[in-house]
């Protein structure tokens, strides 16, 4: 028998994403039958508010087709709601008798609630008896603001939850794109040869969002781009990206392979910050054709919070030997878009000439959001007889994956995360060494930043960001894939 325990479950992750995916899943029958979903927060309330709740978030943000009256009556059957204060311990033993006895049963347990009362709930759980061998913990972001604080956050967790029953989410990991990733590159002989400083050039990932701070002023004010986007998020497309061939698809082989990533990391001190990052604040402008105000206007107050960065970023070790990694995210920028760009090196000899025949070097664009797609731009001949001599012209080989595979249902990430929770499966999950490693690599850029007492440049809504981003890249001779 198993029960999921869900913290926060009014909050705006729980209606937009959880209880969706959830609902999801059982109406593929993916649930067990026995499932009972106990849904805990600070409001009062029963039953039968959560599940009105519970109806109104589905009506609104699950896909039409769950929402048949059996799917939804059979799904909302299984909510349970215990209204709990976590920063003190009283309700836990009300939460408790919720869940039932827990010995036979299989916990699982989702915390999205802020960070700051992580602590205080795992004590209430564990003091309550809902810490036990079968209990499994899952963590929402952000972990900590910087490496001290994670570390709290991580020690406060590990004295009732051992790593191989802490299930960090970096919701990306569930991503259907990102998994492919690894599909491209470990199910194909054809890249792995090329994938090294001997055939590729550099490498851009992008994570562009056209919104501003989306009513989360204080937080994202508190947090600025670099760690609500790079440290997380970011950092795992490019571990992903630049690890070794894992031996097995398993947690333990892909978790040691991203980390040693993460740790090769060339760190980017007070010395570099200043030419290897470029922070932006966007400014008033206009997003597709509708102006939109400035990022102080926003928030209301001045701000020195960045709400765009640009990263030359290396991987010390033999294969990324001096192969650049540009990363860059932003609000407020042109469009919305979220890429890995591959550039291999350019062929070493041409045996073509005359301006109609320059060769591009090849490019794989793996497209995360919103098209998931493959594109690789190969360069072919122009048809035609050539007497002024052969024409050559990049073209794309593109694959999107909504129609290679139209008849597969397209998942939100929080399926797959819950479904791997709810099963016990941590390869998509962030382990403590990876985030720990994450912060590190940040809290140095931070420092160097406060050591040079670096401020936002300014950049006008719907760009791509200050044009120090593009000088960033144009000094190597590269542009961005915008
Ligand atoms: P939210 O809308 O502010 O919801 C917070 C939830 O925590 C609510 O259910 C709230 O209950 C509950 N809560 C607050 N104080 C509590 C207390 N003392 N005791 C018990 N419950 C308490 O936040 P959210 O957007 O859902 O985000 C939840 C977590 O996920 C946060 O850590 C956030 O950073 C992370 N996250 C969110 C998103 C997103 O898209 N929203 C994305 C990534 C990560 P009441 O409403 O009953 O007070």
């Amino acid at each position: 028998m198993k029960t999921l325990l869900l913290f926060g479950a009014t909050g705006d992750l729980a209606r937009r994403m959880l209880l969706p995916s959830l609902l999801g899943l059982d109406s593929d029958g993916l649930l067990p039958d026995d499932l009972i979903i106990v849904g805990t927060a600070r409001s009062a309330g029963d039953d039968a508010w959560f599940r009105e709740r519970a109806a109104k978030a589905l009506a609104e943000f699950a896909d039409a087709d769950r929402c048949k009256p059996d799917l939804m009556d059979r799904f909302l059957a299984r909510l349970r709601y215990r209204s709990a204060d976590v920063s003190t311990p009283a309700p836990f033993a009300a939460l408790a008798e919720a869940v039932g006895d827990t010995a036979p049963k299989d916990l699982s347990i989702f915390l999205s609630t802020a960070p700051s009362l992580f602590g205080p709930t795992i004590e209430g759980l564990a003091k309550a008896g809902l810490a036990g061998d079968r209990a499994r913990l899952a963590l929402e972001k952000p972990l900590g603001q910087d490496l001290a604080s994670s570390r709290m956050i991580n020690d406060a967790v590990a004295v009732h939850f051992p790593e191989n029953r802490t299930f960090r989410i970096d919701h990306y990991l569930g991503k259907e794109t990102v998994q492919n990733l690894l599909a491209l590159r470990f199910g194909n002989a054809l890249f792995e040869p090329l994938w090294n400083a001997g055939g590729i050039a550099h490498v851009q990932i992008t994570v562009a969002e056209t919104v501003g701070s989306e009513g989360r002023h204080a937080f994202y004010d508190e947090t600025g781009a670099l760690r609500d986007m790079v440290q997380n998020h970011m950092l795992q497309l490019l571990a992903l990206t630049a690890m070794e061939p894992p031996a097995r698809f398993d947690a333990a082989s892909v978790r040691d392979e991203k980390v040693k990533v993460l740790r090769s990391l060339r760190p980017i001190d007070a010395d570099a910050v200043r030419t290897h990052t470029v922070i932006g604040q966007f400014q008033a402008g206009s997003i597709a054709g509708q102006p939109v105000t400035g990022y102080i206007e926003e928030l209301g107050h001045p701000s020195r919070t960045e709400t765009f960065v640009a990263i030359k970023a290396h991987v010390d070790n033999w294969r990324w030997h001096n192969v650049p990694f540009y990363l860059r995210t932003g609000k407020r920028l042109a469009r919305r878009d979220t890429e890995i760009f591959i550039q291999f090196n350019a062929v070493p000899h041409s045996m073509f000439s005359g301006p109609a025949a320059a060769l591009q070097p090849n490019k794989l664009i793996i497209g995360i959001q919103p098209e998931e797609k493959l594109s690789l731009r190969l360069m072919a001949k122009e048809p035609g007889l050539d007497r002024a001599g052969i024409r050559l012209r990049e073209v794309p080989l593109d694959i999107s994956m909504p129609n290679a595979f139209a008849d597969k249902r397209r998942r939100i990430a929080y399926e797959r995360l819950l479904l791997d929770l709810m099963d016990g499966y941590q390869t998509l999950f962030v382990r403590r060494d990876e985030v720990e490693a994450q912060w590190t690599w940040i809290d140095a850029i931070r420092a160097g930043w406060a050591a040079n007492d670096m401020a936002p440049k300014g950049y006008p809504a719907g760009t791509w960001g200050p044009s120090a981003a593009i000088a960033l890249t144009e000094r190597d001779g590269v542009s961005w894939n915008d």
